[in-house]
């Protein structure tokens, strides 16, 4: 009973270190697969993508966004999404622990319960993971100039990879495909691609070299069953692999960052 008494509440949870994000900014929460280079080889994924893996992610992505209703957009590359929470949510009163913290395990417990229904012949082996940050964008400009660094971000690492692995598959050993691919230019990897394996870069899928973008569009109104029950055209999350970094992908979406 006295020590009970000892043990002073408001005294422990003044040590807890609150970080609260600016008002008024759109937040970023960017998640990242811990050891993906690891994980990927483990799982046999294919190289330079494995088309599987990156419909897993963007179906995580997705139940992420039906789930924390304040994710208005998110661009996935790769074994990372970025989620762009509206500017002025108040969800877990813009703790960034917080924030970061339930996306994170959401996204990572997603990616293991639909595992099966993406690689129904493969074994999980391992427990996938995933780090997380949360970063504040104070104006729409700089929030798309976020976005298109990553989509750029996605374009030269796809081009750079799909040379890498064409190399290795015509028989080089990888230092010798990093020696070869060592400060060659864009223009000179997509030369390289025509000429030595007859690849015409714009034409692999547009998901390997757009990236992800998922995001709440109107049902097609044409369908039948679009209307809700209060007669508003009802809203779904599309996934699309698109050039975000031009004004018109924002022209023709007006109401996502609005
Ligand atoms: P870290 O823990 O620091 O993030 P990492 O090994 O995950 O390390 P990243 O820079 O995040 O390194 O790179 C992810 C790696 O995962 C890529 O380099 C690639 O090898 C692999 N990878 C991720 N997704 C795919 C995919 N869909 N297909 C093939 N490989 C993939
Ligand atoms: P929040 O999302 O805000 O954390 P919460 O519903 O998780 O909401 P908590 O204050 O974290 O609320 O309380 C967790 C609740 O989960 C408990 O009140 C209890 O009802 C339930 N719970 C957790 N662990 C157990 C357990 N081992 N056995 C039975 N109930 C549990
Ligand atoms: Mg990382
Ligand atoms: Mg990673
Ligand atoms: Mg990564």
């Amino acid at each position: 009973e006295e020590d009970i008494n000892k043990v002073k509440p408001e005294y422990v949870k003044s040590f807890e270190f609150v970080r609260k994000l600016l008002p008024s900014t759109w937040i970023v929460v960017r998640i990242d697969g811990r050891h993906f280079h690891g994980f990927s080889e483990e799982h046999e994924f294919e190289k330079p993508n494995d088309g599987q893996a990156l419909n897993l992610m963007n179906s995580c992505a997705v139940a992420v966004m039906e789930e924390f209703k304040d994710i208005v957009f998110s661009y996935g590359v790769s074994d990372e999404f970025s989620f762009v929470l509206k500017r002025d949510s108040q969800f877990h009163d813009r703790h960034a622990s917080g924030i970061v913290s339930v996306i994170v395990s959401f996204f990572s417990s997603m990616y293991v319960m639909k595992w099966k229904g993406f690689f129904p012949e493969k074994e999980l082996k391992n427990p996938p993971s995933f780090d997380g940050r949360a970063v504040c964008y104070p104006t729409k400009e700089i929030l798309r100039d976020y976005l298109a660094w990553r989509q750029v971000d996605c374009h030269i690492n796809n081009q750079y990879n799909t040379c890498f692995w064409m190399l290795i598959k015509s028989g080089k050993s990888k230092s010798e495909a990093q020696d070869y691919l060592k400060g060659t230019r864009a223009q000179e990897k997509s030369e390289l691609l025509v000429q030595q394996f007859g690849i015409d870069y714009q034409t692999l899928p547009d998901m390997f070299r757009q990236g992800s973008s998922v995001f709440w569009d109107k049902e097609d109104p044409t369908e039948r069953y679009s209307d809700g029950p209060d007669g508003k055209s009802r809203k779904k999350v599309v996934v699309e692999h698109c050039n975000i970094i031009e004004q018109s992908f924002w022209e023709a979406h007006p109401n996502i960052l609005d």
